[in-house]
């Protein structure tokens, strides 16, 4: 073996790729113990194309500040799992009977694969052989853009698919026949609409052709593979929209987003440009890419509308009343089949039922008060990032965004000033009660209430003396 073995497959270009010092000893080290390796995957793609951010951020995310995600660095070696294992101080095998152990180096994590050749594909899985060719190893790799290697110590990039012309041409091309590499693994066609929208390429015919005869396979991923992807699109593309566009138009999103499929062509009213679900991905896009919970949120908060869609006599137009309570519904169905966790789960469901309610500007402090308890105070601020996006996303524009902004700063100085918004924020508590000879139990639970009640009617009230003697006056009525 001679060193890198750049012979065997020809060199497109020598680029520098500021790769974190830790990625290149990794590959050196296998060197010199007498590995071929291979800085590989998306984070050469990036590098190449000029998106530098994103090892950037890499770069601060080791050195424990910044938020973007960072991008996972991988290597591709001759090595086997067992020897890369043997060489490091601390791995972890992540993925042994696919070949990946990531590697801990100065805060960042590398994924060392070793090279692999598909023997047998499932379409949601595949049967893998350990390799010891890189040439084997790109060739099971989906896209040109993605069957890109670099040798971080000659510069030497390897491209035997033309990955690097399509990359700057913006064009997605299938390394070899997409029918045959769709069938291989559907995830792929999910996969072609996330690179097609992050890096605005032209998705070429025959691999958009093959994406809508292979769509249904996608009926058969799992729900944990579809949800890391769709969250991988959410999070990768200033605007998500182009890729759920084009699952929609090549047949998949019938398969892992019926919800979303069932909202194109759901004309909306007279507060509304745009179809329910061309809104919705305009009010996604609009969400800040870092807030991905959010874009999450925005993508699920108009599912109840298609089910909901009545028309009004008397208004003379369409009306979607208790679309949030069905969308709610909706939403944790897709959820749950997606395999989100639990609280994750239950935050949205209930974002999305409350994301109608919305206190009039004209409410005063006490109806704010009420308002923030229903929603839930931790619950604010991820529904005003929603409604600014829902207003950016809706080219009707029936109201001006002051007026929004103005509803946020009242809740946020409200919520700063109220005292006591939940049981626990009174200035009494259980034991206060008991010490009045009050017995634990519904009247018990009935009384904190009560005085909850008139504490968000009026906040001086939270005071020890004064809520004492009303408990005693409540404890008295119910009594008598
Ligand atoms: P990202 O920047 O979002 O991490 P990525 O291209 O690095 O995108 P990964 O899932 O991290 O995607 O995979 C790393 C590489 O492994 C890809 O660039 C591609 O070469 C290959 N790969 C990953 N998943 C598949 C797949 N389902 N089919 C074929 N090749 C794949
Ligand atoms: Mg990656």
């Amino acid at each position: 073996m001679e060193g890198s073995g750049t012979a065997s497959l020809p060199v497109a270009r020598v680029a520098r790729i500021a790769a974190p010092e830790a990625v290149i000893r990794v590959v050196s080290r296998l060197r010199a113990a007498g590995h071929e390796a291979w800085v590989v995957g998306g984070a050469v793609r990036d590098f190449l194309l000029g998106d530098a951010s994103a090892p950037v951020a890499a770069v601060r995310r080791a050195h424990g500040h910044g938020e973007e995600p960072a991008p996972n660095w991988d290597v591709a070696t001759a090595a086997t799992p067992g020897e890369v294992q043997a060489l490091f101080a601390r791995t972890v095998p992540i993925g042994v009977e696919h070949g990946t152990v990531a590697v801990h180096e100065e805060g960042l994590v590398i994924e060392v694969t070793t090279f692999r050749a598909d023997v047998e594909t499932f379409g949601r899985h595949a049967r893998v052989r350990f390799s010891r060719s890189l040439a084997e190893d790109l060739e099971r790799r989906d896209f040109t853009i993605n069957a890109l290697a670099w040798d971080p110590e000659t510069g030497a990039v390897v491209d035997p698919f033309g990955g690097l012309e399509d990359l700057h041409a913006r064009v997605l091309r299938a390394v070899g026949d997409p029918r045959a590499r769709f069938a291989e693994d559907y995830l792929r066609i999910l996969r072609a609409a996330r690179f097609a929208a992050r890096f605005d390429l032209e998705v070429l015919p025959d691999v958009r052709s093959a994406m809508a005869e292979r769509a249904a396979g996608t009926a058969q991923l799992s729900g944990e593979r579809v949800r890391d992807e769709l969250l991988r699109t959410l999070e990768g593309a200033e605007r998500p929209s182009a890729a759920f566009r084009l699952l929609r138009d090549t047949g998949a999103l019938a398969h892992v987003l019926p919800e979303l499929d069932a909202c194109f062509g759901v004309e909306q009213n007279r507060w509304h440009a745009d179809d329910v679900a061309t809104h919705t991905l305009l009010v996604v896009d609009a969400v800040a890419r870092k807030r991905r919970d959010i874009r999450v949120l925005a993508l699920l908060h108009d599912l109840g509308k298609p089910a909901a869609k009545t028309w009004d006599e008397a208004r003379g137009d369409w009306v979607f009343r208790g679309h949030d309570e069905i969308g709610a519904g909706l939403a944790r169905g897709v959820l749950e089949r997606l395999r989100f966790p639990r609280r994750e789960i239950e935050r949205l469901e209930h974002l999305v039922r409350v994301h109608m309610d919305l206190f009039p500007i004209e409410a005063g402090d006490a109806a704010v008060r009420r308002w923030i308890q229903r929603v839930g105070a931790e619950h604010v601020r991820a529904l005003f990032a929603l409604h600014f996006a829902d207003w950016r996303g809706n080219r009707a524009k029936p109201w001006p965004a002051r007026e929004l902004r103005a509803l946020y700063r009242r809740a946020r100085r409200v919520m700063r000033e109220a005292g006591a918004l939940r049981i626990a924020d009174l200035a009494v508590g259980g034991d206060d009660l008991i010490a009045l000879g009050l017995q634990p139990g519904p009247r018990f639970r009935e009384i904190l209430e009560e005085l909850l009640r008139e504490v968000v009617e009026t906040p001086a009230l939270n005071d020890r003396d004064r809520l004492l003697v009303r408990a005693r006056e409540l404890a008295a009525a119910g009594a008598g």
